[in-house]
C-alpha cells in the first residue's frame, strides 16, 4: 500500500495517538476483495493473511499510525461540545489505485479519551448494517464511505441486551467532519488557519487556483453537500442522524446508524426510533443540510485575512439551494427518462403524489415504469407493475390511467431523447435493489447465529443494484405490508 499518513503530522491537540484494544477471538465476517485491490491492500501478503487480526485489533502493521480524532458537534440541533472518535481510530491513510487519498478507520476498536460514557465498542448488527449500506450506496452511485471488511468476536457488549462485539475497517475519502472545525473553534481557535489549509490542500487542491482559496473551498463543501443530499432524496435514502459530527467535509455519506431506504412512500417518514421530533425525517434532509452549513460556515469568520466576510459567507451558503434543486430536478427527470423540462417535473411530482396517496413502494414503482415504456423487454418490471396495480383502488386506478397515458404521450412527443436513451436513463437511475431494513435484519439474524452467507449474498446483490439478478429472493423486492409497524432502528449501536 502507498501510505500517506498526514493527519498525524498536524498539531497534537487534534488527536490522541493510541492502539486499538483487541477483541476476544475475532473471526471473519466479510471481506471486500474489490476494496482490498483498490487500496493496494491485496498486493501485500502480510495484510491479506492477517486482516482478521488487524480488524480484531490484535496486530497493527508498522506503517500504520493509529490515532483517535477530536471533534465536536451539534446533535439534534443542540451544541454538544466535545465528542471525538469514541470507538474508532484512524489507522492509516493511503493513496489508492485511482490516486485518491483514503482513510482506513477501525470502528469498534475500544476506549479512547473521547469515549465519554460509551464502551468504545460496536455490535454486530450495526456493523453489518453500516457495512452493507456503504457498499450499497457506492454501487448506487452515491458518494459514501465503504469498508474493507468486518469481524465478529466473543467480546460481550451491553446494549438493551448483551451482544457480540464487532469491528469494521471503514474506508472513506476523509474522516474530517463539520464537527472538526466546530471543535477547533471552541477549543483551539489558533489552529483554524493551519487546519483549513490542510483541508484545502488535501481535499480541495483545485481551490488553490481561486482568488480566495478559503471561500472557494467553503463553496465547494456547500455544493458537494447539496448534491449528496439530492442523491439521497432521489434514491430514497434517510440518513437518520444528520448531526454536524456525522457529515463529512467531502460531501460523502458517513456514519450510518439509524439509516433506512424508503419503501412505501411517505415523505414524513422517520426511520430513527430516537428522533421523536422528526428533525431527521426524510423530507427534512435538504433543509437540515442547509441548517448544518449555516451553523458551520460562520466559524470561518476568523479568517478575515483570507478574504472571509459575513457577506462572502452568505454568498457561499446561497449556493446550497439552487445546487440542490438543480441536481434533484435533473435526477427526477432522469428517473422518468424525460428531458429536463418543467413539463417533466410536473409529471414527476404527480407520480410522487400517486405513490404517497397509495403508500406504494418507492423503489419498485419507479422501476416498474420500464414495463410501461417497453412492455415486452422487461418481464421482472412487468411483474412489479402488475403488483403495483393490484394495490390501487378504483379511484386510484383512474388517476394512474390518466397519468400513465399522459406520461407515454409525453415520451412520444418530446424530441430530446430517443426511446433507447429514455430506457437507458430509467434503467440506470432506478435501482432494482436497495438495502431494505427487512433484508438487513434477515442477514443480521443469521449472522448472530454465526452464519454469514446471507451477508455475502446481500453484498453480491448490492454490488450491481441496477440489474435484475438470479440470486435475489422475493424478500429483496418486497415492501412491508401497508401500515405494518416499523422495525425499530435506534441510535444504540
Ligand atoms: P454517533 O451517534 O454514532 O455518530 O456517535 C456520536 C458520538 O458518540 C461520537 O463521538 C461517537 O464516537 C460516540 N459513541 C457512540 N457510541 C459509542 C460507544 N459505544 N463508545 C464510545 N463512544 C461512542
Ligand atoms: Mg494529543
Ligand atoms: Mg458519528
Amino acid at each position: 500500500m502507498r501510505y500517506h499518513n498526514t493527519y498525524v503530522k498536524l498539531d497534537t491537540r487534534l488527536y490522541n495517538r493510541q492502539l486499538p484494544t483487541p477483541l476476544n477471538n475475532p473471526r471473519a465476517g466479510h471481506f471486500n476483495t474489490q476494496v482490498a485491490e483498490q487500496l493496494g491492500w491485496a498486493d501485500d501478503d502480510d495484510l491479506m493473511a492477517r486482516w482478521v487480526e488487524i480488524i480484531g485489533g490484535h496486530y497493527v502493521p508498522t506503517e500504520f499510525a493509529p490515532l483517535s480524532m477530536a471533534y465536536a458537534g451539534h446533535q439534534f440541533g443542540q451544541w454538544a461540545g466535545q465528542l471525538g472518535d469514541g470507538r474508532g481510530l484512524l489507522m492509516a491513510q493511503v493513496i489508492d489505485n485511482n490516486d485518491q487519498l483514503q482513510d482506513l478507520h477501525l470502528k469498534g476498536s475500544g476506549l479512547t479519551p473521547y469515549s465519554r460514557m460509551g464502551d468504545g465498542r460496536a455490535v454486530l448488527r450495526s456493523t453489518i448494517r453500516e457495512y452493507l449500506c456503504g457498499h450499497a450506496l457506492i454501487n448506487l452511485g452515491i458518494p459514501s464511505s465503504n469498508a474493507l471488511g468486518f469481524v465478529v468476536s466473543d467480546t460481550p457488549v451491553r446494549r438493551e441486551r448483551i451482544e457480540a462485539g464487532a469491528a469494521m475497517m471503514r474506508v472513506a475519502d476523509s474522516h474530517i467532519r463539520l464537527g472538526h472545525v466546530e471543535w477547533i473553534a471552541s477549543f483551539a481557535p489558533d489552529l483554524l488557519g493551519e487546519f483549513t489549509d490542510y483541508m484545502i490542500d488535501t481535499y480541495y487542491p483545485e481551490c488553490r487556483d481561486s482568488a480566495s482559496p478559503v471561500l472557494a473551498f467553503l463553496e465547494s463543501v456547500v455544493t458537494r453537500t447539496a448534491r449528496m443530499i439530492a442523491d439521497w432524496q432521489l434514491i430514497g435514502f434517510a440518513h437518520g442522524v444528520m448531526n454536524t459530527d456525522n457529515l463529512s467535509i467531502t460531501g460523502s455519506t458517513l456514519d450510518f446508524g439509524p439509516f433506512g431506504f424508503m419503501e412505501r412512500f411517505n415523505p414524513a417518514w422517520i426511520n430513527n426510533h430516537s428522533d421523536h421530533s422528526g428533525r431527521y425525517a426524510f423530507q427534512n434532509q435538504p433543509a437540515i443540510g442547509h441548517w448544518n452549513m449555516n451553523t458551520w460556515l460562520p466559524h470561518f469568520m476568523r479568517l478575515t485575512q483570507a478574504g472571509v466576510t459575513r457577506d462572502s459567507l452568505a454568498d457561499c451558503l446561497s449556493v446550497y439551494e439552487p445546487t440542490f434543486m438543480q441536481h434533484y430536478q435533473i435526477g427526477l427527470c432522469q428517473k422518468l427518462g424525460l428531458p429536463h423540462q418543467s413539463a417533466s417535473l410536473t409529471l414527476a411530482f404527480e407520480f410522487l403524489t400517486l405513490l404517497e396517496d397509495n403508500l406504494l413502494d418507492y423503489t419498485n414503482s419507479f422501476r416498474s415504469l420500464l414495463a410501461l415504456v417497453a412492455p415486452t423487454d422487461f418481464p421482472y418490471e412487468q411483474q412489479l407493475l402488475e403488483t403495483m396495480l393490484t394495490e390501487l383502488n378504483a379511484e386510484a386506478l383512474e388517476v394512474w390511467q390518466d397519468w400513465s397515458t399522459r406520461y407515454l404521450t409525453f415520451i412520444g412527443q418530446q424530441i430530446h431523447l430517443t426511446k433507447q436513451q429514455t430506457i437507458e436513463s430509467m434503467r440506470t437511475n432506478n435501482p432494482v435493489y436497495v438495502l431494505r431494513n427487512s433484508m438487513a435484519q434477515h442477514a443480521i439474524d443469521a449472522a448472530e447465529q454465526g452464519q454469514f452467507e446471507e451477508v455475502a449474498r446481500l453484498f453480491e446483490l448490492l454490488s450491481t443494484p441496477y440489474i435484475v439478478q438470479d440470486i435475489a429472493t422475493d424478500l429483496d423486492s418486497r415492501p412491508p405490508m401497508p401500515n405494518a409497524p416499523q422495525l425499530p432502528i435506534s441510535c444504540s449501536s
